[in-house]
């Protein structure tokens, strides 16, 4: 594929607008433009790769590791009460757009449990403002762990 045709290319060359939360020499934090939750953040490595089975595993390493920090930084600044991380790879995995990328959902104890939230579009004015909490708690980040409540549903 043309690395000009991909839309997460354009954004990395600042070609297209993103709402931006974090971004170094080898990684790009934005958020989803049509996210399943509120605060729903990508997490990708500039260079264009389809899948991670393209990549070394230390890049791989490194993806997850900053997918983990957004996380937790994230977490707190949107209130929310758990998240999950999903990484698809392939169309029948309902990979979108063909450029690595880890998404960091969270998740809230008011949604229909059990069920995944649909898509909606989000203005950009609202995913700068939740970008910029997120940018202001990783600042604020330390490198505590976190311990979270989990319950096994049975019904
Ligand atoms: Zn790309």
């Amino acid at each position: 594929m043309d690395d000009d045709a991909c839309v997460f290319c354009l954004i990395v060359e600042g070609k297209r607008d993103a709402a931006v939360v974090y971004e170094d020499d080898t990684m790009m934090v934005f958020m989803d433009k049509y996210p399943i939750s509120t605060g729903h953040t990508l997490v990708i490595p500039k260079k264009h790769y389809t899948t991670i089975l393209e990549m070394e595993s230390n890049d791989v390493c490194a993806l997850f590791v900053l997918a983990y920090k957004i996380a937790k930084a994230a977490l707190v600044a949107v209130g929310a009460q758990g998240f999950s991380i999903a990484q698809n790879n392939g169309k029948v995995a309902h990979q979108v757009v063909p450029h690595v990328h880890v998404h960091i959902v969270p998740r809230y104890i008011n949604e229909d449990r059990g069920k995944w939230p649909s898509r909606r579009t989000a203005s950009m004015e609202e995913l700068r403002t939740i970008a910029g909490r997120i940018r202001q708690q990783l600042l604020n980040d330390n490198s505590s762990t976190t311990t979270m409540d989990v319950e096994l549903i049975t019904d």
